[in-house]
């Protein structure tokens, strides 16, 4: 059953943080999802689970990308079968990060057959639209005794393209014989909502304990988005996972994920987060966590890499002189970041600035912990440095991008290395 906690209080009796929506925390495998932990990025592979070292592969290439939990299909005998070994696998990489379990039509029986497979796999995902027509609570009640048998947590993903039918049409009806019938939207999202926590009260009254239980509403369109989460942070204390499903390719795939999720996650709603690009045939995997990352680093809400402020240039920069500066400090902080994690604690919420002229460039510079503003055109042929908001230096010529480059190493080595000493 969902409850309220009450007001003031998070967790076990904690005060829970300002602006964020209190919920209960979640353990799995380690990883704490809910109320006053970090929001945590999570990803899927998109291999064929039953070959294991292509999973394993693409799992610790996730989880190096910054993944904190990795969803892997589990959809048929093989891929059960191949799960536990997969696992080692990553494990022997050195790699100890949670991996999940989606589920559709047959986890009950897979569960069941693979106790291996159930035991290694630190939580499952069940999406109660896809666990059969017949016998679907039945069924849902055989993988939550599974998950209460291996101590595993759920997630109960609802998603619009596989709603539960029989649920739906039931909320249609009524609607349908109501005197103030809503619009057929509001009843789409409110069967979501619906189908979401009766099986998540089906869970818990089958042994799933409350604190067990994460719970996602997945739709393709971001109106739709937000109005199913924040009516569904509003009806439970369930840690929530965010995503737009289906959100597509680039673009358009980065930009309507950001949207949905910014507006979320600035309300407080969204405890994990999950961006699910379609990659370009041969394209990285990676990228959707780098662009979850950036998401929750543009909010404030986390810090993952040192940001590059740069402006976008305008007709006083007639030369790319100053968007190659630019893209090249980007590239070599996001390069030395694996290293630099280990040696500059807190190297990661450096802020970087480069400019292209004097209009906003020091201003800009002076904001940043380490800035330079270039020459724009027809201007003096130099470059001011300014590092915590001062004056270091005026560079100028051609070498004044490795020039530049020494004094951030400096400047790293100097304030977080000594954080580290
Ligand atoms: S800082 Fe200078 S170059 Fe950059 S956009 Fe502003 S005016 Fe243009």
């Amino acid at each position: 059953m969902s409850r309220a906690l009450p007001e003031g209080l998070g967790v076990e009796g904690e005060p829970h943080l300002p602006g964020r929506r209190q919920t209960v925390s979640v353990d799995v495998g380690g990883v704490r999802i809910g109320s006053r932990q970090p929001v945590v990025v999570q990803s899927m592979t998109n291999t064929d689970t039953a070959d294991a070292d292509a999973t394993a592969l693409q799992v610790v290439a996730l989880a190096h990308a910054g993944s904190e939990l990795v969803r892997v299909t589990v959809n048929h005998d093989a891929a059960a079968a191949a799960v536990p070994e997969m696992i080692r696998k990553v494990r022997d990489l050195g790699v100890g990060v949670p991996v999940v379990g989606d589920f559709h039509y047959n986890g009950h029986q897979l569960l069941a057959e693979y106790p291996e497979m159930a035991q290694a796999l630190d939580k499952y995902r069940i999406n109660p639209g896809n666990v059969g027509a017949k016998r679907r609570d039945e069924n849902f009640q055989t993988i939550v005794r599974l998950a209460v048998e291996h101590g595993k947590p759920v997630r109960i993903g609802v998603n619009w393209g596989s709603l539960d039918q029989a649920l739906l049409t039931e909320l249609m009806d009524a609607n349908a014989r109501s005197p103030e019938p809503r619009d057929a939207r509001d009843v789409l999202i409110e069967a979501m909502i619906a189908s979401a926590l009766r099986s998540a009260e089906l869970a818990e009254a089958t042994g799933l304990p409350h604190d067990r239980i994460v719970l996602s509403a997945k739709v393709s369109g971001v109106p739709d988005l937000v109005e199913v989460y924040r009516r569904l942070a509003s009806r439970c204390d369930y840690p929530l996972h965010l995503g737009l499903t289906e959100a597509g390719m680039g673009m358009k795939g980065i930009v309507a994920s950001a949207a949905g999720l910014a507006i979320l996650l600035q309300e407080g709603i969204g405890d994990t987060i999950r961006v699910s690009l379609t990659p370009e045939p041969g394209g990285d995997r990676s990228e959707e966590v780098r662009v979850a990352q950036q998401v929750l680093q543009s909010l404030g809400l986390r810090s993952f890499l040192p940001q590059v402020s740069a402006c976008p240039g305008c007709g006083r920069t007639t030369s790319v002189f100053f968007q190659e500066m630019a893209q090249r400090i980007a590239g070599y902080l996001r390069d030395q970041m694996p290293a630099w994690r280990e040696r500059y604690p807190g190297v990661e919420e450096m802020r970087v600035a480069v400019m292209g002229c004097v209009v906003n460039g020091p201003g800009e510079s002076k904001h940043a912990d380490i800035g330079i503003s270039l020459p724009g055109t027809f201007e003096e042929p130099v470059a001011p440095v300014y590092i915590d908001g001062a004056l270091r230096t005026t560079l100028r010529g051609e070498g004044l991008v490795d020039e530049f480059m020494a004094i951030l190493d400096e400047y790293v080595e100097g304030r977080y290395g000594a954080v580290a000493g």
